[in-house]
């Protein structure tokens, strides 16, 4: 398994590896797994160069950065200078980003190696990666099964060893769910927590980037890093954002540590757990962690949750409304596809571009958004989802009244099988049902991988904080993680 950063680090320094040799091995591993289409462009030029300077940088003793030589990969909607950008997409088809997204910016910043651009579904629409222009990724535990969605690329590029880091965008559970169906670390801040500049907009009240890793204090050191205001980002947390990391007593940078005795509240949804969507083996495990807790002696209590039913047509509608307006902006004039075809007129020029440039699943939700923010149905749809939306943030707030934590499956199933839901849609909406709630309050979730089905595949648990309390969440996390691989051993 690829080293935390920590002790990476410390192989920097004694001179046991240096980044050129780390640039190239993780080029030869995305070389060798090319079939799993994790990647949608690897930055090998740049990358090498990069490590060059960093290994020379280290080399004169000047001050490294926080993630010095960290192989990095970005989702292909994130912005990365000069390369190029597609949402995977056709209609973005070699379009080049003409900045750096915040995110990237603060990366780079710290000494970050930004490796390459991760294949998706298109506009981050999609829960499998097959909605892509690029095709399918694969599962790399199971090449006959998805990784998930919409993130999937950017989730085999850690699951398979082809990069230590790597970002995802979580609009209703994209870097959760995939998380959940590799078998790795998944985490989506509070709203706001990563500004949102450069990253391409698919529902821009819900659109949080989020970090896949491995080991907690890696993915707790990249937020940290790339967390705070700013000023291309008017819903960026405004200030700083509250340390994640402290300098131990062998100088490296790890999670702020809890009391070992420290006990939480925790609620978890009866509705949820007996849902009938749930596969049983995932209710069943999950249970166990709650008495085991409980054994710990934390408070673990059921709350009702009516709302359950809810979240996923509240989700739907709204995120594509918020599409249908977000993507007006491809036309074909501004950017990307532009019809070859002759056209009558430019009605007739934007219906070509559009219906060429755009894939099925992108065109559904346009679509629907539009069809739910039409004069006739606004009320009954938008205003109305609005107002569930209203409700489930009281409910949020009620919860944290009273508890620090609310436990949650990420996915019903483990990773579907490729091509399994293509052909139902609302099947595949259905899967969000444990995730969207996350988005639609706001709140920092993450998905961490502590069991495996019969069937083979990994799944997580998925824990949910009070906005900010992203520590929280990954102290609690990390008290999981550590218990259960001393179960496991
Ligand atoms: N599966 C959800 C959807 O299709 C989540 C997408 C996301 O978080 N980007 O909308």
């Amino acid at each position: 398994m690829i080293a935390s950063i920590a002790r990476y680090h410390q192989q920097l320094q004694s001179g046991t590896v240096n980044c050129l040799q780390t640039v190239e091995y993780f080029i030869a591993e995305i070389n060798s797994k090319k079939h799993l289409n994790a990647f949608t462009e690897v930055y090998a030029d740049e990358a090498i160069s990069r490590a060059i300077a960093l290994d020379e940088k280290r080399a004169k003793g000047l001050p490294t950065g926080k993630l010095h030589g960290v192989v990095i990969a970005i989702k292909d909607v994130i912005c990365y200078k000069g390369k190029k950008v597609s949402a995977a997409s056709n209609i973005l088809k070699d379009f080049e980003s003409v900045y750096h997204a915040t995110a990237v910016q603060r990366l780079l910043d710290e000494d970050a190696i930004i490796i390459g651009s991760c294949n998706c579904d298109e506009f981050a629409m999609g829960s499998t990666s097959e909605n892509s222009a690029y095709g399918k990724v694969l599962n790399a535990l199971d090449e006959t099964r998805v990784p998930g969605g919409s993130s999937g690329g950017s989730a085999v590029a850690v699951q398979a060893n082809l990069c230590m880091l790597s970002l995802g965008s979580d609009t209703g559970g994209s870097v959760r769910q995939p998380a959940d169906f590799c078998g790795i670390i998944g985490i989506k801040p509070t709203y706001g927590y990563i500004s949102r500049y450069g990253l391409i907009a698919y529902a821009s009240s819900f659109d949080q980037i989020g970090v896949f890793g491995r080991h907690i204090d890696d993915v707790a050191l990249a937020l940290q890093v790339m967390g705070g205001e700013d000023d291309f980002d008017s819903t960026a947390i405004p200030g700083k954002t509250a340390p994640l990391m402290e300098l131990n007593t062998s100088n490296q940078l790890k999670l702020i540590a809890h009391h070992s005795d420290k006990k939480y509240r925790i609620a978890y949804f009866d509705a949820a757990i007996n849902h009938p969507l749930l596969d049983h083996e995932i209710a069943a495990q999950i249970n166990q962690t709650l008495a085991a807790l409980k054994s710990e002696g934390h408070q673990v209590d059921a709350v009702p949750f009516d709302l359950l039913e809810y979240v996923v047509p509240a989700y739907y509608v709204l995120t594509t409304a918020e599409a249908s307006s977000n993507l007006s902006r491809f036309d074909g004039v501004r950017y990307g596809h532009r019809t070859p075809h002759a056209v009558s007129d430019l009605t007739d020029f934007y219906k070509k571009s559009r219906s060429e440039g755009f894939g099925a699943e992108v065109q559904r939700r346009i679509m629907l958004g539009t069809f739910v923010l039409s004069a006739g149905y606004f009320d009954a749809y938008f205003s109305k989802a609005q107002q569930v939306r209203r409700l489930l943030v009281n409910q949020m707030e009620e919860i944290f009244k009273n508890f620090d934590l609310i436990l949650l499956p990420t996915s019903p199933a483990t990773a579907f099988k490729v091509g399994e839901k293509t052909t139902d849609p609302v099947a595949m909406y259905l899967a969000d049902i444990y995730t969207v709630f996350a988005n639609l309050t706001g709140i920092p979730a993450i998905s961490i991988p502590l069991y495996k089905h019969s069937n083979g595949m990994p799944f997580g648990l998925q824990i949910l904080a009070n906005k900010h309390a992203e520590l929280l969440l990954l102290q609690i996390s990390n008290h999981l993680l550590q218990s259960h691989s001393t179960k496991m051993s």
